[in-house]
């Protein structure tokens, strides 16, 4: 059976964690941070799916407040549209609308103006309009890819992927905190385990990787190496193993982590890990 690669991101975070969820079936109570996440990822798949309508209306003479008037109308349009389909999940972590809004135009925003200037720098370099643009514009962006490998056993759905003529780069979209330096360890495989599916996918070296951190609005890069197979095969083992066993791991040592988990009741509670382990057997 496949584990899902957001599976090596939770372990690496807590195994106890996720053997809780996973053996034990215990579910965290929905989040503020899980539900704007999963609203951001709505709208940015969905602004990714409309990208071909909006550059092949794009036509002649088109200057570049031009093009950030249209795409500043089609996701302000978006955004109060996925925000309205989710009002009972914003309203039911006590989250107003108006402020999703006024906290998730600004991310929008930037989206908005980074593909603009993308698309008139490259009409300024090939003098290129409707479907010829959409034709040679690189790079193409695919959205929400579903992914899997049965060399690494491993599934999963890449956030967002780049295509160039000459390769593939994957993106991870993240909301909340980003560390200092570098890319949180859970983020970090997540781009390696995506990089080598989509080797194994196309045939072809993916040599780097990024994570775009929303809220700082400040990406990060991860070069890949062919020896990191073996660290995501290993981890992919360890796993398994996790899964089979009926013995949960032991707490995880920083602390910090079980401040923000939402399992933490159930986790320190010997008496009802034990039942419910027993319900297994
Ligand atoms: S409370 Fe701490 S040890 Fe328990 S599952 Fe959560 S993070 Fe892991």
């Amino acid at each position: 059976m496949k584990i899902s690669v957001s599976m090596l991101s939770s372990y690496l975070f807590c195994p106890r964690k996720l053997f809780l969820q996973r053996v034990l079936a215990l579910e965290e109570p929905p989040k503020e941070s899980i539900v704007l996440g999963s609203l951001r990822h709505e709208i940015y798949d969905f602004i990714n799916q409309q990208e071909e309508k909006i550059v092949t209306s794009i036509k002649d003479k088109a200057q570049y407040n031009d093009l950030i008037a249209i795409y500043k109308g089609f996701y302000s349009r978006i955004l109060r549209e996925k925000i309205i389909k989710n009002k009972s999940r914003i309203k039911g972590v006590n989250l107003d609308i108006v402020d999703v809004f006024k906290k998730t135009w600004p991310l929008i925003l930037g989206e908005a103006e980074t593909r603009a200037k993308n698309i008139f720098d490259f009409i300024q370099k090939y003098n290129l309009y409707g479907n010829e643009l959409w034709e040679r514009l690189t790079p193409k962006i695919i959205s929400e890819q579903r992914v899997e490998s049965d060399e690494l056993q491993l599934r999963g759905i890449i956030d967002r992927i780049e295509v160039y003529e000459n390769g593939y780069v994957p993106i991870e979209l993240k909301t909340g905190k980003m560390p200092k330096e570098g890319i949180w360890p859970g983020h970090r495989i997540q781009i390696i385990a995506y990089a080598m599916m989509l080797e194994e996918r196309f045939k072809t070296q993916v040599k780097e990787g990024f994570v775009n951190y929303l809220d700082a609005k400040e990406t990060r890069h991860i070069v890949i190496n062919p020896f990191m197979k073996e660290e995501i095969a290993n981890l992919v083992k360890e796993i398994k193993e996790l899964l089979k066993n009926q013995e949960p791991p032991g707490y995880c040592e920083n602390k910090n982590k079980c401040t923000t988990c939402g399992l933490k009741e159930t986790c320190y509670n010997e008496a009802e890990v034990s039942t419910l382990l027993s319900e297994l057997q």
